[in-house]
């Protein structure tokens, strides 16, 4: 194996070897945020009638066109027609019917005056002013036609993708599989936020850092607690974890003398496809599968865990959850202030992007260590800076990547 590969290559690694999840039908309560498995056709035209948009009269065009306040027409009233009841009368010559919102449209009207533009009692109506012909009205399959495609598959469906749905009769859709992911710290200075006695300890962020990241690429976390780094123990926890879909460790990974996770992966028929990138922060992360399941051994610094995560883990989750969008989309800016870099490594700083300036600007969240996890609470980019360059400065324009 090569010693360390760069970005890009190591993202075709892992999204060569991982691919959708199989799919199951939810109904539509739980559908938000899911990604559609299968196209929907609609079974039936919406609106299903023609009916009025307005409160106010069906009329024939032909009796009111020309009427003003000083010149009303006069027509009688055939009955009140509530949403949702079928007329029982027809508009004839003179005639009108006071109509409500989504009520059917009669038979011999093609007008609706807005109640607004009228004055009636309980017999006749005086009409003040003649709207356009066919105003106020809404077509029979204006919106969807019977057949017609209203949903994609690999859709994100959100709320108006569900209402889209409800509005055709679907009470349910297929979406693809959210995939299980098992999460497990290491180290023997780490302890949960929670344990008693945690005084001494460095605490466990990364388990929650990454349930969150997780969660918010559709994967469902499952927390393996914090392991001591203790062969047995990782053995364990990491067979533990390999029922998952998805296993991500934190820690361990590195090459000092107590990180045992390569070497317990290895005792779990690991397959490894790469164990270095070029990159900063981050650049001790392992990746490979075990049988099927897709492995990654991410560094414990808290900065590094999330930006490893960020570049690696996150396309391969979405393309699990059935996504085809897998990067976020990349906006030029110009950078603030400047820095200097190690030629050969793809360097990820945090950032503060405003968008309010033309062009974009973007200014470093202050200290760029990858144990300073406020960088990442402060920022709300990273910025990409490329392999080759060396010395940035500012008014230096630079691609970012909203997180
Ligand atoms: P390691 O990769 O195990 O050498 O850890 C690198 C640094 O990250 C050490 O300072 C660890 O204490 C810290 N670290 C490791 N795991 C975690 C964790 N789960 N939460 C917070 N910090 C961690
Ligand atoms: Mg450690």
């Amino acid at each position: 194996m090569k010693q360390a590969v760069q970005v890009a290559e190591a993202q075709d690694i892992v999204l060569n070897a991982v691919a959708a999840l199989g799919a199951e039908k939810v109904p539509l309560r739980d559908a938000l945020q899911r990604v559609s498995a299968e196209d929907v056709n609609a079974s039936r035209d919406i609106p299903l009638g023609d009916n009025s948009a307005m409160d106010g009269y069906a009329v024939r065009y032909a009796d009111v066109a020309g009427s003003s306040s000083q010149k009303p027409t006069i027509l009688d009233v055939l009955e009140i027609l509530p949403a949702g009841k079928t007329p029982q009368h027809q508009i004839a010559p003179g005639t009108a019917i006071k109509i409500m919102t989504g009520a059917p449209l009669p038979v011999g009207a093609d007008t609706v005056v807005q109640i607004e533009h009228t004055n009636a009692d309980d017999f006749r109506v005086a009409i003040y002013e003649a709207p356009p012909i066919t105003s106020n009205l809404r077509r029979r399959g204006e919106d969807i036609h019977t057949g017609e495609c209203v949903l994609r598959q690999h859709t994100l469906l959100r709320p108006a993708e569900l209402g889209v749905l409800a509005s055709v009769g679907q009470a349910q859709v297929w979406v693809y599989q959210r995939p299980r992911v098992a999460i497990l710290a290491t180290g023997d200075e780490i302890a949960d936020p929670g344990d008693p006695d945690n005084r001494d300890k460095i605490l466990n962020s990364n388990s929650y850092t990454l349930a969150g990241q997780v969660a918010e690429a559709g994967g469902v976390p499952v927390l393996l607690g914090v392991a001591p780094d203790r062969r047995d123990v990782i053995h364990d926890r990491l067979a533990s974890g390999l029922r998952a879909d998805v296993l991500i460790t934190s820690g361990g990974v590195s090459v000092g003398q107590f990180d045992f996770v390569r070497e317990c992966l290895n005792g779990l028929d690991f397959e490894a496809r790469f164990h270095t990138v070029a990159m900063r922060p981050g650049s001790p992360i392992t990746f490979g599968l075990v049988r099927h399941v897709p492995v990654f051994s991410l560094p414990g610094n808290p900065v590094a865990s999330m930006v490893t995560f960020e570049l690696f883990v996150r396309p391969a989750l979405l393309k699990m959850t059935g996504h085809r969008e897998l990067f976020r989309p990349r906006i030029a800016a110009v950078l603030q202030d400047g820095m200097e870099k190690r030629r050969g490594v793809r360097t990820f700083l945090r950032g503060v992007l405003s968008q309010d300036d033309t062009p974009p600007t973007v200014t470093t969240t202050g200290p760029q260590g990858s144990g300073i996890l406020r960088s990442m609470s402060l920022a709300n980019c990273l910025i990409d800076i490329s392999e080759e360059a060396e010395r940035l400065s500012p008014g230096d324009p630079v691609a970012v990547m909203r997180i």
